[in-house]
């Protein structure tokens, strides 16, 4: 099996329709030729500048659009991010995300951002930004600094997307993934699911990234997290199934990328999790908070990891100039502080 860009709409579908058991099967099968095993990659996510963004997204408490009570902050001195990321990379996260709620950044805000880029690469973290929309010139700037992944969602399906944001158009964020991806930076690409779309909706959304020029090396796959004040605050809940469906596909569409199980974990049991889990989601956002919404505990997701043996594994699985396992062999796997690691795991820093 090779990584392929040429998925039809009708491939995907049927991929949709398989009983849930064949799915979850099928996708798990894939995740062991192309991942490691029983390894889920560990990010934290930071808010270094929160809220007052212009933007619409209709599920964002961050808009400034939406009374949604939350407090908002300007952006972060470079020290305490500094502190924040060091705490993370102690308490096990290889990767260290900053979020800043930008329709797109500012010359002089780049200019902390670069700052703060260089700081969190010094402590030994991978680093990732999410900062808007960004031009050519930016991006190759960022990726200057240090940056490895840029994120920047397509949210849902393109026909769906206008329901949920105006103020930018869906080409807008193909033209920033571009850019992103013509710089050299891996690109971090998902969706969130739960909005009010349709099945349909979904099978687009995978097709699109699955699609492009080059697999997004992340790709989150959000809940949506149903904030009072938002113009989403009464959607209806999503089946748990058909969550881990997205993941399941992702999985099979895009195997050599590492499928995030991301926002909306809160919500989720321990069981459903661990479905996730099988279907092929390898990576997760560690910390009590997922820039404003809430996640796990850090020693509810520590436990976890225990009792099923999880180990918290290797970013460089996932660089696009990883060496191709063909035999299916897993890479090597990073420690980190706090989790436990299976036994036999590779623990190398
Ligand atoms: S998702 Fe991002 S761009 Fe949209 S309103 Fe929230 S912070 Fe702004």
């Amino acid at each position: 099996m090779s990584v392929r860009n040429d998925w039809t709409l009708a491939e995907v579908e049927e991929l949709f329709d398989l009983p849930f058991m064949d799915l979850v099967f099928k996708a798990h099968q894939v995740h062991r030729l192309f991942q490691a095993p029983n390894t889920v990659q560990i990010s934290t996510l930071l808010s270094i500048k929160t809220g007052a963004c212009p933007e619409d997204c209709a599920y964002c408490p961050q808009s400034v659009r939406f009374d949604t009570g939350l407090e908002v902050s300007e952006l972060l001195e470079l020290e305490e991010v500094a502190v924040r990321a060091r705490a993370a990379r102690d308490a096990g996260a290889t990767r260290f995300c900053m979020g800043a709620a930008y329709r797109s950044p500012k010359p002089k805000d780049l200019r902390k951002v670069v700052a703060m880029i260089r700081a969190v690469k010094d402590l030994g973290l991978e680093t990732c930004a999410t900062l808007g929309m960004v031009t050519p010139d930016q991006a190759l700037e960022l990726k200057a600094a240090g940056l490895d992944f840029y994120n920047h969602n397509l949210d849902t399906s393109s026909r769906y997307y206008e329901k949920i944001i105006s103020t930018r158009t869906y080409q807008d964020r193909l033209d920033t993934l571009q850019a992103v991806r013509d710089a050299g930076i891996n690109v971090c690409c998902g969706g969130i699911v739960g909005m009010g779309e349709n099945p349909q909706d979904r099978v687009e959304l995978l097709h699109t990234l699955a699609t492009l020029p080059e697999h997004p090396q992340s790709v989150p796959i959000n809940q949506l997290v149903r904030v009072a004040g938002t113009p989403l605050a009464n959607a209806a809940a999503l089946d748990p199934f058909d969550f881990v469906r997205m993941i399941a596909v992702a999985r099979i569409l895009m195997p050599a990328s590492h499928v995030r199980l991301s926002a909306g974990r809160a919500e989720m049991n321990d069981e459903l999790q661990a479905l996730c889990f099988m279907a092929g989601a390898n990576s997760i956002f560690y910390g009590e908070k997922l820039l404003t919404t809430g996640n796990p505990d850090t020693q509810h997701d520590q436990d976890l990891f225990r009792r099923l043996k999880i180990r918290a594994g290797s970013p460089r699985a996932e660089s696009p100039h990883a060496e191709s396992r063909s035999d299916g062999a897993a890479p090597t796997a990073r420690g980190a502080g706090s989790f436990s690691h299976a036994p036999g795991a590779s623990v190398a820093s």
